[in-house]
């Protein structure tokens, strides 16, 4: 198949017509009225489209015209709004918009994109969106997508998203320019994913080139239902929770709705935390910071409650770093670990063996009674498939003999890592340095665990690295457990 843009778009529009609708097409279609066009596209910026539409839907039912926008006050939009990403500097420029309408545009939402990059949180981006879908106008709204697959198409070779707009706008046949960002937009949520596209069932996979992409591997496992009973674990090294809450947390702890859901290196005590974090709908909360500020710490957000909560592992050389909290159910229990890292120069290497052992002996102890799913971040890749570069690390922190070797003796004490059940494809990485745009080329290592005694084994149904879920230089890890 020859790379001609006309049929490849024609074709994907037909493709993501099934898909869900981009939440600011969708006012669009239900509106036609730019004030909310505007907003909702302000609200979507890093923001997942389910939780805009209902960010929308509250700020409108508020505020349906822009008089009534003026009568908000910043913290009210804050809370209408929450939890959009960004919600507080969005909310701050919702509050002056009114105003800087009055006064540079006699009250009218202006129609050129220029006009339009004069108001407070409006870039590029949205002033095109605005433009095409409100006014009808010829705009190319350039979102990372639109940037991102031009040039995994080779249809552009550019940088960044304005550069791309530029050599679209001297490229592009009209007819596409107000249309090509919804099915991009749609293509890349569904198909053609930033991490790890689905190129194996891709109706353009035999005339895409794939410039600079890794496919995903179909997981054996796929498509398989779950028992009803099944129930869903998460665990995630969030690396800050007060920084991942600015990149939309809360939101995508309640769209991955799972049933336990861990966290590692929450740098943070309850104390200096929000309410949106400390008390989450539908879940109740658990804290075992590290007693330093800012360092480790552990949480775990539950829908059910337990039986008993035991913070760390009765240990005084570790339990002072907020580094194991466990929940104890009926007929199991979830230990949550963030293992030590080695340091540079193996500085820690003796600490972190102690406490791998001590941890073992705890986890030994607990499966004596019932089963145990332990899962968090080991910081060790265990075997070469589990890093991208394994010879240039062997002398490295988390791929040393010593550490990998303790792996080896954990597995043989009787716990399954759960992953490799399912999974024996190479490139299925947790972490990625923040260095040399690792992520994108993934470059990572596969550091982050559920694993189950041995005993549970039949009790696991699925195990999954969720590599799309942004927000810290690690993303979760799941577990399907009955
Ligand atoms: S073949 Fe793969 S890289 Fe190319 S458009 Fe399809 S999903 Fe994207």
């Amino acid at each position: 198949m020859q790379f001609d843009i006309d049929k490849i778009l024609a074709l994907l529009a037909e493709e993501v017509r099934d898909y869900a609708v981009p939440v600011v097409d969708l006012i669009a279609v239900q509106t036609h009225d730019p004030y909310r066009i505007l907003i909702a596209t302000i609200l979507s910026a890093r923001t997942r489209d389910e939780t805009t539409a209902r960010a929308a839907a509250r700020l409108f039912k508020a505020a349906p015209d822009l008089a009534h926008l003026a009568l908000l006050a910043e913290e009210e939009l804050a809370r209408l709004i929450q939890p959009v990403g960004f919600f507080r500097t969005k909310a701050r420029h919702l509050a002056q918009l009114p105003g800087v309408l009055r006064a540079r545009f006699g009250g009218v939402i202006p129609q050129s994109v220029e006009e339009l990059c004069e108001l407070p949180g409006v870039g590029r981006k949205t002033a095109n969106l605005v433009v095409a879908v409100a006014f009808g106008k010829p705009a190319i709204c350039v979102d990372t997508h639109v940037h991102r697959i031009m040039n995994i198409w080779g249809y552009v070779a550019t940088r960044t998203p304005l550069e791309t707009e530029r050599a679209l706008r001297a490229k592009l046949p009209a007819q596409h320019w107000r249309s090509v960002n919804s099915i991009l937009v749609a293509f890349g949520q569904g198909t053609c994913r930033p991490v790890a596209p689905c190129c194996d069932r891709c109706l353009i996979a035999a005339c895409c080139p794939k410039i600079g992409v890794t496919p995903r591997k179909r997981a054996k496992n796929e498509g398989k239902a779950m028992p009803a009973n099944a129930k869903k674990f998460v665990s995630w090294n969030v690396n800050g929770l007060r920084a991942v809450e600015k990149k939309g947390f809360v939101e995508i702890l309640s769209e991955l709705d799972a049933d336990i859901f861990a966290l590692q290196e929450i740098k943070a005590m309850p104390e200096q935390l929000p309410e949106s974090l400390l008390n989450i709908p539908g879940y109740t909360s658990h804290w075992f910071p590290a007693q330093k500020k800012g360092y480790a710490g552990v949480a775990i957000y539950t829908k059910s409650a337990p039986l008993r909560v035991i913070s760390g592992i009765d240990h005084h050389d570790h339990d002072y770093e907020g580094r194991v909290l466990t929940l104890e159910f009926a007929d199991f229990y979830f230990v949550n670990a963030y293992f030590p890292n080695a340091q540079h120069g193996l500085t820690r290497m003796d600490y972190k063996l102690r406490f791998n052992d001590d941890l073992l002996a705890f986890l030994d102890h607990c499966a004596r009674e019932k089963s145990v799913v332990v899962c968090g971040d080991f910081n060790v890749a265990h075997r070469e498939i589990d890093l991208a570069n394994p010879k240039q690390n062997e002398k490295n922190p988390g791929f040393t003999p010593e550490e990998r070797a303790w792996m080896d003796k954990f597995l043989a004490a009787g716990y399954l890592d759960t992953f490799r059940l399912f999974n024996q494809e190479p490139g299925q990485y947790t972490w990625w340095s923040y260095r040399a745009n690792a992520r994108a080329r993934n470059i990572g290592w596969r550091i982050d665990y559920f694993c189950v005694d041995k005993k549970s084994a039949a009790r696991v149904q699925d195990a999954a690295i969720l590599p799309g879920i942004l927000g810290s230089d690690h993303c979760p890890v799941t577990l399907s457990f009955v």
